[in-house]
């Protein structure tokens, strides 16, 4: 299921004959989409640039999609922002081939009205470029596990009170030398 929903291009009266080929420009108008359970914003319509070229028994789609995109950062959850260019490659038959294997890479067909709808190819190549791995910066340090304080404001102290907790501690097994006193 397309994302963004349908995007059609009417075909008829273009692209007649192998070879033709044909550049399209557009703006895609959508706010947001989702990756599994993630939901990234979009602050301005993702645009997409495209060659359809007739190839013989059908047309091919080549070109780039890309937006700018505003999700939360994995680590710290403060806000993070990043580019998508995703690759567009899709490949509309004119008749179902006898043979489907014969498209490794899949295939779509051009509708009885010569409409071709590029909404699913275009939402794969951005799903495809979103990281499956968001950061605000690529060395976030996260969130303190013990306090939940956003560690790249500053450090909490409480990895340095654990040491310190683990130094008296019984399972340390050099805490009982702390005790010992040293005759020079
Ligand atoms: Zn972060
Ligand atoms: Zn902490």
């Amino acid at each position: 299921m397309s994302c963004f929903g349908s995007i059609p291009v009417d075909l008829s009266e273009r692209l007649e004959d192998p070879g033709d080929s044909i550049q399209l420009a557009g703006a895609i108008e959508a706010s947001e989409y989702t990756v599994g359970e993630k939901t990234f914003s979009l602050p301005a319509n993702p645009k997409y640039d495209v060659v359809l070229t007739n190839a013989g028994d059908g047309i091919l789609v080549t070109g780039i999609v890309r937006a700018s995109v505003e999700g939360e950062c994995d680590r710290c959850l403060e806000p993070a922002s990043f580019e998508v260019s995703g690759e567009i490659e899709e490949y509309f038959l004119f008749e179902e081939p006898e043979n489907s294997d014969a498209y490794e890479d899949g295939f779509e067909l051009v509708g009885e009205d010569r409409v071709i709808d590029l909404g699913d190819a275009i939402s794969d190549a951005v799903i495809m470029d979103t990281p499956f791995v968001v950061l605000c910066q690529p060395d976030c340090l996260g969130l303190c596990p013990t306090c939940g304080a956003n560690l790249n404001e500053g450090d909490c102290g409480c990895s340095a009170k654990a040491e310190d907790a683990w130094v008296e501690s019984d399972e340390n097994p050099f805490a009982a030398l702390k005790n010992l006193k040293f005759d020079e």
